[in-house]
């Protein structure tokens, strides 16, 4: 809640609109007790009365009737009908919305179609046609506005409800013996709650203006009750003559519905837990860079990355998710960047070519050098030309990096035509020779095949044929077979060497498995807490791991045929990167650390091995 009022807030317009409603709504809720005239009653001696006029603040109307107490009481009736209106066709709304989604078939064919039916009216049409069917009255406009509304609310819910529906935290409540009421009140029904109120709070704005329209036509409210729509009918034959009558409640619907939109836009944004976690902030198209100094370049190397320090942002809190790393990676090597899952691999990865979103991500500090070009804070159009062209992609879950409604023939067509002027005949042509180079078979059928249509397997080697469109010298794989099984897993790693062999091409390989790791890569880097503990060529690290946290990670690793030993699992978890501990970060999981290893900074030392560790297991 706390964090609710605070994102709300931190919407200027949304604060002003929550303090200007809550103004009116306090005053409405107390109108009854205030020294105001009665509402009805008239006084035609004093018709016309101007604003600031003697006992009668706003003036008087053609009845000599008080202007502002009409105005209060009027107000109070029409948020009352509005609010009611709102709440009426959100929770009905909802409820159809909800079965339909659900239960889906013909419940949802029967109970849509009446929806669509509803729809198919222009609304004021069908307000006035259901008005003059019950005939004129207040509730009754509230009755036909919210039933012209209802159909918003159904098909915006329902559309929520399908796709919940079919997840599986609702498989799992069916399999652990739920009905259906309860699953929908306890699964479905609070997923939907912010949808609902987000769709109302856009709403309710509306709703006051479709009542007062009515009650302007004289459907709504009878005289002599005020509410703000009929008072604007009452003042229309004075307009000229009298037109504080209409401007007064005219400017009072204006405030209310302002009000509620700002305020509604606010709660939109304040709710939508997409929004929360900042994933539509539009992140800036290359990661922000702060950076001081620029270090000078260690060595050759194809990608050299030298003291890269990309940090997050949050708040006051700043999380160094990568805490001065420096690799090398040169042409036709695989080097394996290995540890837990948060140690900050994929913030790595995604740094080489300005991926990190920003906000909350900033580069500040280091260098990224391609061929010897810093690509840290280079143009945007220099990062583009270069991403997918001389440094490609592959992710863990190839479902979710494919789109998904494309052909993948298409998709690879598009990945090739990004980089390349080549007609779409001759981008085909290639597209079918990457689908068989990374061996998927009948490349040409499968071309027409969508993602969903692929398994697992088959849609990462889409990933890499994918990565491999426009030939580059660099490709990054973060978990490529994580969500793969071992067999397919041993697969890809066997395409993906052929690949590296057969073209040159330089994998830096990103993954929590030694086992991978000793399969593929020629080098090893470990990382632990936003920095690399230890590096070096993979069999002397297998073989002898130096830092203890590499033997335990190792010791982590199955073998087959090994005989029966206890798996070593590491104790306690990896380190929170925005408040790390003095000296090593593996110290306080780690059995042979000394109060040496819990102060100050702990170098990187070694040469062709490098270890940051006072005691290392062998001298590097
Ligand atoms: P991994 O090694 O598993 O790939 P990551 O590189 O994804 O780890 O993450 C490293 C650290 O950065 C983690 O502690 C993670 O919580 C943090 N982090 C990653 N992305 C974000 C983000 N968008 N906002 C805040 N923190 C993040
Ligand atoms: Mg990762």
């Amino acid at each position: 809640m706390k964090l609710f009022l605070r994102l709300l807030f931190r919407n200027r317009l949304a604060g002003f609109g929550a303090v200007v409603l809550g103004a009116i709504v306090v005053l409405a809720v107390l109108t009854p007790v205030l020294p105001l005239h009665a509402p009805n009653e008239t006084n035609t001696a004093n018709r016309f009365l101007r604003p600031f006029a003697e006992g009668h603040l706003l003036g008087t109307d053609h009845l000599g009737r008080d202007l502002l107490s009409r105005l209060m009481w009027g107000t109070r009736l029409s948020l009352a009908v509005g609010f009611a209106a709102a709440l009426v066709a959100g929770l009905a709304g909802a409820a159809i919305g909800v079965i339909a989604g659900y239960f889906g078939g013909r419940t949802d064919n029967v109970t849509m179609r009446g929806v669509d039916m509803l729809m198919a009216f222009p609304y004021i049409l069908l307000a006035l046609a259901i008005v003059a069917v019950l005939g004129p009255g207040l509730l009754n406009a509230l009755i036909a506005v919210a039933v012209v509304n209802i159909p918003f609310f159904a098909r915006n819910i329902r559309g929520i409800t399908v796709g919940i529906a079919h997840r599986e935290f609702i498989d799992a409540a069916r399999l652990a013996g739920m009905g259906h009421t309860r699953i929908l009140l306890t699964e479905v029904v609070p997923n939907v709650v912010p949808v609902v109120v987000i769709a109302m709070s856009t709403t309710i704005g509306w709703m006051i203006l479709e009542t007062a329209g009515l009650s302007f036509l004289g459907l709504g409210s009878q005289p002599p009750q005020a509410d703000l729509g009929s008072m604007l009918g009452e003042a229309r034959s004075a307009l000229i003559t009298a037109p504080h009558t209409s401007i007064v409640p005219g400017v009072m619907i204006l405030l209310i519905v302002m009000s509620v939109n700002l305020l509604g836009d606010g709660i939109r944004d304040a709710l939508d837990p997409r929004l929360r976690s900042g994933a539509l902030a539009r992140p800036m198209a290359a990661t922000r860079v702060e950076r001081k100094t620029v270090p000078a370049p260690e060595g050759e190397g194809l990608l050299r990355i030298d003291g890269l320090e990309t940090q997050f942002h949050i708040g006051a809190r700043v999380y160094k998710a990568v805490n001065k790393v420096s690799l090398d990676l040169k042409p036709g090597e695989c080097l394996g960047l290995i540890g837990e899952s948060g140690s900050g691999k994929s913030v790595t990865a995604l740094s080489v070519m300005g991926l990190v979103a920003s906000p909350p991500g900033v580069i500040t500090g280091g260098a990224v050098r391609l061929n010897g070009q810093d690509l840290i804070g280079a143009p945007y159009e220099v990062l583009r030309a270069l991403r997918g062209r001389k440094v490609a992609y592959i992710f863990q879950d190839p479902l979710s990096t494919l789109h998904p409604l494309y052909r993948i023939g298409d998709q690879l067509i598009e990945a090739i035509r990004v980089h390349e002027p080549v007609s779409r005949a001759q981008a085909h042509e290639r597209a079918i020779k990457l689908l068989e180079d990374v061996r998927i078979p009948n490349a040409r059928a499968r071309a027409r095949a969508f993602p969903h249509e692929l398994s697992g397997g088959m849609r990462q080697r889409v990933g890499i044929a994918m990565a491999m469109a426009n030939d580059p010298d660099i490709i990054i794989a973060d978990e490529p077979t994580t969500a793969l099984d071992v067999t397919v897993q041993a697969q890809i790693l066997a395409l993906l060497d052929d690949l590296r062999r057969s073209r040159g091409l330089a994998i830096l390989f990103i993954t929590h498995d030694f086992g991978v790791v000793g399969q593929l890569c020629d080098r090893v880097a470990v990382m632990y807490g936003g920095r690399i503990v230890e590096t070096g060529p993979t069999a002397e690290v297998l073989e002898a791991p130096a830092h203890p946290y590499t033997r335990r990670l190792i010791a982590c690793v199955p073998e087959l045929g090994g005989g029966r030993r206890v798996l070593a699992a590491i104790p306690g978890l990896p380190p929170a990167v925005d408040d790390l501990p003095q000296g090593c970060a593996f110290a306080p999981r780690c059995d042979k650390a000394q109060d040496a290893c819990r102060k100050g900074e702990i170098a990187l030392t070694g040469a062709a091995r490098q270890v940051r560790c006072l005691y290392p297991e062998v001298a590097p």
